[in-house]
């Protein structure tokens, strides 16, 4: 068994060959040769595609439990949402009840709409304390993000998906926020992996993806058929910078989560700062759990905290020279946004998600505290 970074850097990589690249280039093709008729696994563009398959494959690698059992398998989105989507719509049906976190991704409230529409009902509680457990009577599908996106919750994976299952549910995680290298889902029990690779996964800030990684092949059959139904298949350069950018995932995500720490800690000691939340640090009340389900120290690049109201979390975030301010987490350089601004979550408007890059940690954190300085000045 090698260790993640040596896993990471030739997932889904073919087999040496000579004079040939080490991950081939994207293959660009709506329609492949088929002449006598043949059959194979490439016929039509929206069905297979050799880039995808190579970075299906890479995903897999990383999202396989260590120890028995089969092998994952991963088929991969345009985005996250087709991913989520792909599993929510290909397993519910009308009649059937899904649990939903009530504080997780700010759209699955607008998918809670749509599967309303369809006849699905839909029961949601939050991710602290495993509140969905109480949801599960007569449950198909449990759907659980830990940590929760934005406010950092955590909930027991084993113990929730254990639960589910002898109520006869499926579990699928969103793991987007910790990368199958800070959590593996599907060892933790569930049935389905899913993720946004558009953020900490290809962490480059430069291209949308998604992915869904499952043990049961009847589970991934039953997405990689949705996926061709409703045509949500991602593009080949896409999917191949996503490959590309997996090579460095340990390195970005091991940085990422260092730096996080680092920062969690310096605002724990100030007097404006309200409500910090980081899963990897000693005082936060997710952090005992977090350290017995998530893996190597990689609590993830997001570090949650409140300013005294929307003014003040203005004013710093105007006052930040190395962090962009935009949406989004995960990439290379760092961001923060007021999460207020788009309405969807139910967080106070001094509320502040910071995602923490690869720069120098010292430099990072200077230029938080100095941020917060210069919007503390009358
Ligand atoms: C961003 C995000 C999504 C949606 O992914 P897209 O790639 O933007 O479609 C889903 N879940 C979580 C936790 C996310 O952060």
């Amino acid at each position: 068994m090698t260790g993640d970074g040596t896993r990471a850097v030739r997932a889904g990589l073919p087999e040496p060959r000579a004079n040939e690249p080490a991950l081939p280039g994207p293959a660009f093709a709506a329609h492949y040769h088929l002449p006598g008729e043949v059959s194979g696994p490439y016929t039509y563009g929206r069905e297979a595609n050799p880039t995808w398959a190579a970075l299906e494959r890479a995903i897999a690698a990383l999202e396989t439990p260590d120890g028995p059992g089969p092998a994952a398998e991963a088929v991969a989105f345009p985005s996250g949402m087709a991913a989520i989507s792909a599993v929510l719509f290909s397993q519910l049906r009308p009649g059937d009840t899904a649990v939903l976190p009530s504080d997780g991704y700010q759209l699955l409230p607008a998918l809670r709409d749509r599967l309303e529409a369809f006849g699905v009902a839909v029961r949601t509680a939050p991710t602290a304390g495993d509140a969905q457990l109480a949801a599960l009577d007569g449950a198909r599908l449990l759907w659980l993000e830990s940590p929760s996106n934005p406010g950092l919750d955590v909930c027991d994976i084993r113990r929730l998906a254990d639960a589910a299952h002898r109520h006869g549910a499926l579990v699928a995680v969103d793991n987007t926020l910790p990368t199958p290298l800070g959590q593996r889902p599907l060892e933790l029990g569930a049935d389905f992996s899913v993720a946004s690779g558009t953020k900490a996964l290809t962490g480059h800030g430069d291209l949308l993806l998604g992915y869904v990684a499952a043990r049961d092949p009847r589970l991934t059959a039953a997405v990689r058929d949705w996926r061709k139904v409703a045509g949500a298949i991602p593009g080949p350069m896409e999917a191949w910078l996503a490959h590309r950018s997996l090579a460095t995932l340990h390195l970005r995500v091991d940085r990422q989560a260092a730096t996080a720490l680092a920062l969690a800690e310096a605002l724990r000691n100030r007097p404006e700062v309200t409500g910090l939340r980081h899963p990897g640090l000693p005082t936060d009340p997710a952090h005992a759990l977090a350290l017995r389900q998530m893996r190597g120290g990689r609590f993830g690049c997001v570090v949650s905290f409140v300013l005294p109201g929307r003014v003040h979390a203005e004013r710093f975030l105007t006052a930040l020279r190395l962090v962009d301010e935009a949406t989004s987490f995960g990439g290379v350089r760092s961001t923060a946004e007021r999460r207020g601004r788009w309405g969807g979550d139910a967080v106070p408007e001094g509320f502040i998600r910071f995602s923490v890059g690869v720069e120098d940690t010292a430099d990072l954190v200077a230029d938080v505290l100095a941020a917060l300085d210069e919007a503390a000045r009358p």
